[in-house]
């Protein structure tokens, strides 16, 4: 029942979706965003939680190409402490019912939703209307229609679309790609990769409640397990059969507690992957014919670790959120590759979607039907 109840959901979630970009479009003339090499962009987030207010702001205070210019709150008491904190003027505050006159701001080029899951596809939508250029967090949306919606928006207004996928920016995962790139160790045989932490808060926050998260520990941190799985073999799975446990129905009265995939690539690499709220796991391993390489931690805000059959992976730290944004305002200024273009949000979201559907089915193995290489970013 569990199951059949949560397709039903994903099935009104797109539709609900569905109608509400149906509706008229705000796009307001002149309101594309500036161009030109050089020149910083001015980033607005929309939600002033807890991403936003521990990891993004102090992260745009140290970005070279793009800098903290505007907010969107449903909190006056927050604008006013934010502004006072980061020299926000008014004219750059908005709620989210005044959101869409972020059209006329000038000072504002990328809008970048940190808003509960299902919220994320109604402000890319309105913010890619406005004329922004826009970042949305992981995961993209709670369905594959969702982010078909965002990408349409997006491609239709002409601006750019990125995911909050900051460790695509991270130099240990970059190495990562680049020993699997440059067959350092051989084939890929075999990855695995697991993400979990144990959840004890509140148990009416919106990630155990399946309307505002779209689902549970596979829609928060599994997408990091998917992520890792596929650079660590640099191929998107065919195939994926799962599992589901719960062990704590009261507190995850709503949402998947612990969810294990087995995943077959194309030229026969295979993989498995775990993610939980009610374990902690950061770990993405690969076993190459020649070798192996390791990140643990592999999720986190860093430092990561990392070790090969060869030795250890070592760089120096900085912030993975900066280096995400200034990639993509430098993929915005400059034309360099947007390192997690929205297609990459959408194929995990169609991963996901497979998974629920193999646990809806009793494990069975369900086939991945995306075009080679859709949402991998080749450098
Ligand atoms: P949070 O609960 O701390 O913040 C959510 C914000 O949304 C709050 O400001 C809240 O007031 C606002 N909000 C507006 N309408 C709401 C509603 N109906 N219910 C609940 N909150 C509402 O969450 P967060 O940890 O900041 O996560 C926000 C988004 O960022 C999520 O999509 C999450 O997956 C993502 N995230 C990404 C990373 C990453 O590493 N990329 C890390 C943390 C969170």
């Amino acid at each position: 029942m569990k199951h059949l109840s949560r397709r039903t959901f994903s099935s009104r979630m797109a539709l609900g979706a569905a109608a509400l970009w149906a509706g008229p479009h705000l796009s307001i003339k002149g309101a594309t965003p500036r161009q030109g090499q050089g020149r910083s962009l001015g980033v607005a987030l929309v939600g002033l939680g807890s991403y936003s207010t521990y990891q993004l702001a102090p992260a745009l205070q140290q970005t070279k190409h793009c800098h903290l210019a505007g907010i969107v709150t449903g909190t006056p008491a927050k604008a006013e402490r934010w502004q006072a904190e980061y020299g926000i003027g008014k004219d750059h505050v908005y709620s989210y019912e005044s959101f869409d006159a972020i059209a006329n701001d000038p000072d504002i080029d990328i809008v970048y939703v940190v808003l509960p899951n299902s919220m994320h596809a109604e402000f890319c939508i309105r913010a890619a209307r406005a004329g922004k250029h826009v970042i949305c967090e992981k995961p993209m949306a709670v369905s594959v229609a969702e982010c078909d919606a965002i990408i349409n928006a997006c491609r239709e207004a002409g601006v750019k679309l990125s995911v909050g996928y900051r460790l695509q920016s991270e130099p240990y995962t970059q190495e990562i790609k680049r020993l699997v790139r440059e067959k350092t160790f051989g084939d890929v045989r075999f990855v695995s990769a697991d993400a979990g932490y144990i959840s004890r808060g509140n148990p009416e926050q919106w990630r155990l409640d399946r309307e505002r998260s779209g689902g549970g520990a596979l829609m928060n941190m599994g997408v990091y397990s998917i992520q890792s799985c596929i650079y660590s073999c640099g191929k998107n799975p065919i195939g994926v059969s799962a599992q589901e446990f719960s062990t704590r129905p009261e507190y995850f009265r709503d949402t998947d507690e612990t969810i294990t995939a087995q995943f077959t690539f194309p030229g026969g690499v295979v993989g498995q992957m775990m993610t939980s709220h009610n374990a902690n796991a950061n770990r993405l391993y690969g076993s190459c014919e020649a070798g192996w390489f390791e990140l643990q931690p592999a999720n986190n805000y860093g430092p990561l670790r990392g070790n090969t059959s060869k030795g250890p992976i070592e760089f120096p730290h900085e912030s993975q959120q900066k280096l995400q944004m200034d990639d993509f305002a430098r993929h915005i200024l400059e034309g360099s590759p947007n390192r997690a273009p929205g297609e990459m949000g959408r194929r995990d979201m169609v991963i996901v979607e497979a998974i629920y559907r193999s646990i809806g089915d009793g494990g069975r193995q369900i086939a991945i039907d995306l075009p080679e290489g859709y949402g991998i970013v080749k450098e």
